[in-house]
């Protein structure tokens, strides 16, 4: 009885996948580009942490912050990851799962831009994302929510012109995902723990793109989930990166979890660490195919 239930929830999942709000997801965007820049440390980051936890807290999750100190290539910076876990009831505590949603939510440190750089693209399109998929999560797959973490992470973006990162051992950039992989290392490496994370992803213009370092089984799913449902829900133009892309799923990579980087063609944006990355290019239509397609790989983990 019970077996023949959970089979039936189960395979309604993508059903109810499919009741995310573009309009919500697109502005928690609006809303998190209204804080100013949110380069580490800052004003805006602050108020985009508040916001994050704030939405969350009202769909049920909560947030352990995860600060650190390192040194970059302009001083000393204390970043903060925020990991959210599904805590309906105050006697949870936190533990982390073993699928996580993650992405940077951190702008660019670009001092000489002719115009505050917001990123938009870069990665408040993500941020909604994210938020929306933990309100449906909590609304209507509270199971899968309790097997989830949302995990967004702090300076990935380098200081300076170039990233700089060598075997965990960070030079600059992928600052917050390195400590949280040294972090939970041993729970990767004894648990199979997946990551997707999410990057660039709110242009509808633009190629999406699957990264070249990835769990094998994870990216095939996720190949096979877009062919059988392209026509109908997942509009966007999906392809297999051919160049390694260094993102937050290196360190984790590294760190022994099974990852996957979904990732818009930022080298085609001309507007990619550029001030043009505003509002003018998210699209709501592809936060939702994005979301959708996140969520339903999230349910064949
Ligand atoms: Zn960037």
């Amino acid at each position: 009885m019970c077996s023949l239930l959970c089979l039936t929830l189960a395979q309604d999942l993508p059903l109810v996948f499919s009741s995310f709000s573009s309009a919500r997801a697109y502005q928690h965007c609006v809303n998190i580009l209204k804080f100013g820049p949110r380069v580490s440390e800052s004003q805006g980051l602050i108020h985009t942490q508040k916001y994050i936890i704030g939405e969350l807290a009202k769909y049920g999750w909560k947030v352990h912050e995860q600060k650190f100190k390192s040194s970059t290539p302009i001083g000393g910076i204390t970043f903060t990851n925020l990991i959210a876990y599904y805590a309906p009831d105050t006697k949870t505590d936190f533990q982390l799962a073993n699928k996580i949603i993650s992405c940077h939510y951190e702008s660019k440190y670009l001092p000489k831009s002719k115009k505050p750089f917001l990123g938009a693209n870069d990665s408040a399109a993500s941020i909604g994302v994210m938020l929306e998929m933990a309100q449906l999560l909590s609304k209507k797959a509270p199971i899968l929510a309790k097997s989830t973490n949302f995990v967004f992470f702090d300076g990935e973006e380098a200081f300076g012109s170039r990233m700089h990162y060598k075997n965990n051992d960070h030079k600059d950039g992928l600052y917050g995902s390195s400590y949280f992989a040294k972090a939970y290392q041993l729970h990767f490496e004894k648990q199979p723990t997946y990551v997707i994370n999410l990057d660039l992803i709110g242009d509808s213009n633009y190629k999406v793109l699957l990264s070249k370092t990835a769990d094998a089984k994870l990216k095939e799913t996720a190949l096979n989930l877009y062919k059988g449902n392209q026509k109908q829900d997942y509009s966007f133009n999906l392809s297999k990166a051919k160049l390694n892309i260094l993102d937050d799923h290196i360190p984790l990579h590294q760190a022994g979890a099974k990852v996957l980087n979904i990732i818009g063609d930022f080298q085609k944006m001309s507007y990619w660490h550029h001030h043009e990355d505003d509002i003018n290019n998210i699209s709501a239509t592809q936060l939702k195919a994005i979301g959708v397609f996140t969520l339903d790989l999230l349910h064949h983990l």
